[in-house]
């Protein structure tokens, strides 16, 4: 069995891990932090959550084909929902931008 070692266990050696296990390599995954993700995390402070990195996700097709090719049924583990209005930026001085997947009230 041929061995793969991957640095770091964000999305992109996650699933990277995931695709070369299901195609029969011995995967290791070597990551510094006590948490898998990378940049895709939680962050908690004064007792609120914020979610970090990725929000709006473009390409769904992108995470459930990982799991469908690694032999599994991604409707099992994951439901996109689409939402309207998913994304609100604000700025100091008021200014908001709020992100839509309507692309008439984007623009
Ligand atoms: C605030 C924010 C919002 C974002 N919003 C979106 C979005 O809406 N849509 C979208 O598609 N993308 C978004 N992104 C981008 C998305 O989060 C990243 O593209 C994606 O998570 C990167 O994954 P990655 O695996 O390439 O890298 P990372 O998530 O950075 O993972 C790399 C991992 O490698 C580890 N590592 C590094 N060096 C070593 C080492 N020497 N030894 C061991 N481990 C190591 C790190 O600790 C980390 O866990 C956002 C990012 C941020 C920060």
């Amino acid at each position: 069995m041929k061995t793969v070692v991957i640095v770091g266990a964000g999305l992109g050696g996650l699933a990277a891990g995931i695709l070369l296990q299901s195609k029969g390599f011995q995967v290791t995954i070597i990551e510094k932090n006590q948490h898998a993700g990378g940049k895709m995390r939680e962050y908690k402070e004064q007792g609120y959550s914020f979610d970090f990195g990725p929000n709006t996700i473009t390409m769904p097709h992108v995470f459930t084909n990982v799991i469908n090719e690694a032999g599994f049924n991604a409707q099992d583990y994951l439901q996109f929902i689409r939402l309207e209005n998913h994304t609100m930026n604000e700025w100091e001085d008021g200014t908001r931008l709020l992100q839509s997947s309507n692309t008439k009230k984007n623009r």
